[in-house]
């Protein structure tokens, strides 16, 4: 099997050492492999792209949770909305008004994270601090008027600069563990985020000492995509 059992066994008591969720990021990867991985006893993976994420839900067992953690786009929405875990990279309001809907059409309630660009990058998706701390504050207000009421804000997610620049790289978590704290601190009704999603397979160590509570861990364990 093209699975890394010895990274696996590794990332995984480093995670759960850590009290963090380790999420197997299987993007471009077959289906033999998420199943090597599962067999092992992994549940939650990631995946970017709706297309394949469908395909392969439908060969794979029920009990799998995943998490979409690429761009998403609104008019996509509705094919993820039936099963999706968890979807990580929410970049703005319409689309949570979106994935609201389309969770409503399926009784569902789906849990979300929102996107926070901390990287210096200008493609990298997402809110700034300040629009997160404003965005949350319009969602309790829909959610006192019973609107959104089929999402569930439970976290940030971040990508951190793509860099082997280690202070940049712990400065960038810093400023999201500051922001996951203050915000975790809301004690309003609704919309507590807690989670904060960051790390991958070349920062994820730095990223659980800077508080990620889940880390979204592919080339490790799948091996380079190509
Ligand atoms: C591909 C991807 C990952 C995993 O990246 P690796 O470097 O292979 O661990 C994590 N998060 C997101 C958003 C990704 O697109």
């Amino acid at each position: 099997m093209s699975v890394n059992e010895r990274n696996y066994k590794e990332i995984l008591a480093r995670t759960e050492a850590a009290g963090a969720v380790l999420v197997a990021v299987s993007k471009v990867k077959p289906v033999s492999d998420i199943k090597a991985l599962y067999d092992l006893g992994q549940r939650d993976f990631g995946e970017n792209y709706v297309q394949e994420l469908v395909e392969k839900q439908a060969l794979l067992p029920g009990d799998i949770r995943w998490h979409f953690i690429g761009h998403l786009q609104s008019n996509k929405v509705k094919y993820i909305a039936p099963f999706v875990h968890l979807i990580h990279g929410v970049d703005s309001f319409k689309l949570l008004e979106e994935i609201d809907k389309q969770a409503a059409k399926n009784n569902r309630v789906i849990d979300c994270l929102l996107q926070v660009h901390v990287a210096q990058e200008a493609t990298k998706f997402g809110f700034d601090s300040e629009e997160v701390v404003l965005l949350l504050d319009t969602i309790d207000k829909y959610k006192q008027l019973n609107k959104l009421q089929h999402v569930n804000i439970c976290g940030l997610m971040a990508m951190a600069s793509f860099t082997d620049d280690l202070e940049k790289l712990k400065q960038e978590f810093a400023t999201m563990k500051a922001l996951s704290e203050k915000n975790a601190e809301r004690r309003t009704l609704k919309v507590k985020p807690e989670t904060l999603s960051m790390g991958m397979s070349g920062d994820y160590e730095l990223a659980l000492e800077y508080g990620s509570t889940m880390i979204r861990v592919g080339s490790l364990l799948f091996g380079a995509r190509g």
